[in-house]
């Protein structure tokens, strides 16, 4: 897909080339923003641009982040949280209410409970004269694919001087079934070459048939196991999930035995001293903090990253990539990660 980015819907339609860039740009962007007449510059780059934040399901980073990440940029922001506050309770359908944003704003960014209506909206934009960008911000159990492309950023960021992500071990525990980070992370693994996934997870939670079937398709290995502490020594990252509670019908949820499904100081031990903890969060037992101290522990700065990615998204949408190319050519390249 390499050259144009407009809707972001859907992980699988993302391309290596494509991946390669938005890494680039993000660590551009950090770097530029680090200095005051950077961050001035990033800020005057689009003040005539406008976004629509419209989150009717709850969010915190996700909401935060795309919204400092208008802001770094100089976009101006809208929102409706409490679908109450809109005229949807005056029974204006979701298109018309799509349709509405879009004539105010020029990008419009979406988290809503239902699978498949970021791909509405975008399916009718792409039906009327004046078009903008949909932007997936999650939908319902299917898709979050901004958090996958910053968890590919900090899987690459954190492999840079390993080769990057390719050749490397992958384990994802938790709620895999019902969790929308991961299954949008597999659809990226496409890209990376001889990557091989270990999912982790008792049977009511353990991934959905649909994404091993597109992995079989592209020719990824994955195992699937119940037995963490044997899975841990080979792993190069463990991506860890919560259990997603929002969507039980009848307490599934406590069925999840966190005495071997979680990380802890007795175990974190046993995967390999160069690995890394990811977790898309919030998180909720799966995780104890006293694994924030482990210099494993990668999640806090996932989240960190997920708002100059979300730039980086920003900014190939609105075709500034060159221009910001141009601003931080005098600016040397990023360091590493601090801490
Ligand atoms: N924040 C992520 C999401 O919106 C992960 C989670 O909620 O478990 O899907």
């Amino acid at each position: 897909m390499v050259g144009g980015l407009f809707h972001v819907i859907d992980t699988r339609e993302f391309d290596r080339p494509l991946l390669d860039q938005l890494c680039a740009l993000t660590t551009r962007v950090r770097g530029l923003a680090k200095t005051q007449e950077g961050a001035r510059a990033l800020q005057a780059l689009m003040p005539q641009a406008r976004a629509m934040l419209y989150f009717p399901q709850p969010s915190t980073r996700t909401f935060l982040s795309f919204n400092n990440a208008c802001h770094v940029l100089g976009i101006r922001t809208s929102e409706i949280r409490d679908p109450a506050t809109s005229s949807e309770v005056k029974g204006e359908s979701f298109d018309d209410s799509i349709r509405t944003f879009s004539s105010y704003v020029d990008v419009i960014v979406m988290r809503t409970p239902e699978a498949g209506y970021a791909a509405r909206a975008a399916a009718l934009m792409d039906r009327i004269p004046r078009p903008v960008p949909i932007i997936n911000a999650g939908s319902g159990k299917d898709q979050h694919p901004t958090q996958a492309l910053l968890d590919i950023y900090t899987l690459q960021r954190s492999f840079a001087l390993r080769g990057g992500i390719d050749g490397k071990v992958i384990g994802m525990m938790g709620d895999l079934r019902r969790g929308r980070t991961v299954r949008s992370l597999c659809g990226l693994m496409k890209n990376y070459r001889d990557v091989r996934l270990v999912f982790i997870a008792p049977e009511p939670f353990a991934m959905e048939a649909d994404v091993k079937e597109e992995l079989a398709r592209h020719r990824i290995p994955f195992t699937e196991t119940d037995r963490l502490a044997e899975a841990l020594p080979a792993l190069d990252a463990l991506y860890v999930t919560r259990m997603q509670t929002e969507w039980d019908t009848a307490g599934e949820s406590s069925a999840m035995d966190y005495r071997q499904f979680s990380i802890h100081p007795g175990n974190v031990g046993r995967l390999p001293r160069e690995a890394i903890v990811m977790h898309p969060l919030p998180r909720g037992p799966e995780i104890d903090p006293a694994v924030d101290e482990d210099p494993r522990a990668m999640y806090w700065r996932q989240e960190r990253n997920g708002m100059w990615m979300r730039v980086a998204i920003l900014l190939k949408i609105f075709r500034m990539e060159d221009r910001l190319f141009e601003l931080a050519a005098e600016t040397p390249p990023d360091g590493p990660d601090p801490a």
